[in-house]
């Protein structure tokens, strides 16, 4: 088969490796649609905790080829969104039911072969059927279970006033989320007019547009529409720069999600007398722990939707294109690359 395969961080190639063979409990699953997230431009640099040789693509749909021994519950022919985590259910965090902080974690596209490439195996038990959606609508499962998670760690009241800063494929996401998990009002900030259009269409109050880098007058027209703070503001861009704005917009008694990746080595100043004071809370949200079947759940049903997320399409060959696009173009969403 054909794959994308990383010897080390950057360089990649295509390479043809053997079909990957099913093991008891698994199955073979034809690649249709692996979405790229910024995950995967992490894992690009190096940066993540990839384990080499990699073959990269987490968030991946595909067909059931073939059973391994004891697969009950699927059948060939079948499409499934794959969740990619696999963790050992026996340490202490697996325990302590935190299975993304599992010490010997599996994860396709991050530690084991993902998908970014024409086959890859999964354990059956982490195989979603999803044949009643279309592969643009079940390439979000990943993603969203990510999301839900996110809702999971902050269990919001029903009623916040919620500030989303960013609305790409997560903010938008989230959006969604939010939109149908009891926000009162919901504000989503971004830099681009296309994607908050859409955030509006999926149900944003207000959007607000502003600088990549935030500035005094983004700050001013974010506090314009709630003086007196936020319950909730989320930060799904990873950009310290706009952080660092997030806990001055805060109500008292409000928290702060960070829940899109800034770089390993970035710091923030953040005021303890400001925390201790108005009583804030700090939380993160990182991967997930059980909420795959009810990503599937809310794309069944429509709760959250895919029509206008999927902007940019490439083929295996296509990948470190999809990659650069993701990074430089900002016409898109999201990518997939279709094997
Ligand atoms: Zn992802
Ligand atoms: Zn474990």
């Amino acid at each position: 088969m054909r794959a994308i395969r990383y010897d080390h961080a950057v360089d990649h190639y295509l390479a043809d490796l053997p079909d990957p063979e099913p093991a008891p409990g698994e199955v073979r699953i034809a690649v249709r649609a692996t979405g790229v997230c910024g995950t995967d431009v992490h894992l690009h640099e190096g940066e993540f905790g990839p384990v080499y040789p990699l073959t990269p693509g987490h968030e991946v749909v595909g067909e059931v080829v073939e059973l391994g021994d004891g697969v009950t519950g699927l059948r060939t022919g079948q499409t499934v969104a794959v969740d990619n985590m696999v963790p050992c259910g026996a340490c202490d965090n697996c325990q302590r039911a935190q299975p993304a902080f599992c010490r010997t974690l599996r994860a396709f596209g991050v530690t084991a072969p993902g998908g970014f490439a024409q086959f890859m195996v999964a354990p059956a038990t982490r195989c979603h059927p999803v044949d009643d959606l279309d592969l643009d609508t079940a390439v979000l499962a990943e993603p969203l279970s990510c999301a839900i998670h996110g809702l999971d760690v902050l269990g919001p009241q029903a009623g916040a006033d919620v500030l989303l800063l960013g609305a790409g494929p997560t903010g938008l996401i989230l959006t969604q989320v939010l939109r149908s998990g009891g926000a009162g009002r919901l504000t989503v900030a971004a830099s681009t007019e296309f994607k908050l259009e859409l955030a509006r269409g999926y149900g944003a109050d207000e959007t607000v547009r502003v600088r990549l880098t935030p500035d005094a007058e983004s700050v001013a027209q974010l506090r314009k529409a709630a003086p007196d703070g936020y319950d909730v503001v989320i930060d799904a861009t990873g950009s310290i720069d706009a952080m660092g704005h997030a806990v001055g917009l805060l109500r008292n008694g409000g928290t702060m999600l960070v829940y899109g990746m800034a770089g390993e080595q970035q710091q923030l100043p953040i005021s303890p007398y400001e925390i201790f004071r108005r009583e804030l809370t700090i939380t993160g949200s990182f991967a997930r722990s059980y909420g795959f079947d009810r990503a599937v759940r809310m794309l069944r049903t429509g709760r959250v939707r895919a029509d206008g997320f999927v902007t940019h399409r490439f083929g295996l060959d296509g990948y470190g294109e999809a990659i650069r696009t993701v990074v430089h173009d900002s016409s898109c969403l999201k990518a997939v690359v279709e094997p």
